[in-house]
């Protein structure tokens, strides 16, 4: 047992080399995050709503409402019936498939506009309006034809000509 002073130092080095191995195997790399880039497809959108058998509470769809469309200053949408805020996305869907998919609709009226008529469904938040005055003729006259075919039974949609041009859409009444 002469050697027995040996054994320290093997033993030591051992020790040296297990460390070694740990700090190796902790030195994975870091997954790299990398951010898919978020398309908003309202179609999809609209699939998965009608998949869940409780669709995303209301305030939800008004939310993304708003974030897909803009709105002209002033437009008071807040106090919107909650079935008209998955009207509008539906409406958003509409204007994607005839201009695009970059196409940001504008909502220029909700119950906010004095100069609607007096009886007018904006005033119980059951219209909106949407700008269409700067499109072609014929994307407008697709934009309502799809919108009238999508929403019928659910929703009166009304092309207002004149120096006002907008899609007035309103709920029907049950
Ligand atoms: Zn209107």
């Amino acid at each position: 047992m002469k050697y027995l002073y040996l054994l320290a130092p093997i033993l030591a080095f051992f020790a040296i080399i297990a460390v070694y191995f740990l700090i190796q195997t902790n030195r994975r790399p870091i997954p790299h995050y990398e951010p898919k880039e978020f398309v908003f497809d309202a179609e999809e959108y609209l699939r998965q709503l009608k998949m869940q058998h409780k669709p995303l509470d209301s305030s939800g769809v008004h939310r993304l409402l708003l974030k897909r469309t803009r709105q002209k200053v002033g437009v008071y949408l807040e106090s919107l019936e909650p079935a008209l805020d998955t009207i509008g996305l539906e409406i958003v869907n509409v204007y994607h498939s005839v201009m695009g998919f970059d196409y940001v609709p504008v909502i220029t009226s909700g119950n906010d506009w004095p100069y609607h008529a007096r009886k007018s469904k904006h005033y119980e938040n059951k219209a909106i309006d949407f700008r269409i005055k700067f499109l072609l003729n014929e994307e407008k006259k697709s934009i309502v034809d799809l919108a009238t075919k999508k929403l019928e039974g659910r929703a009166r949609v009304i092309w207002e000509k004149g120096p006002m041009e907008h899609l007035h859409v309103e709920l029907l009444e049950p």
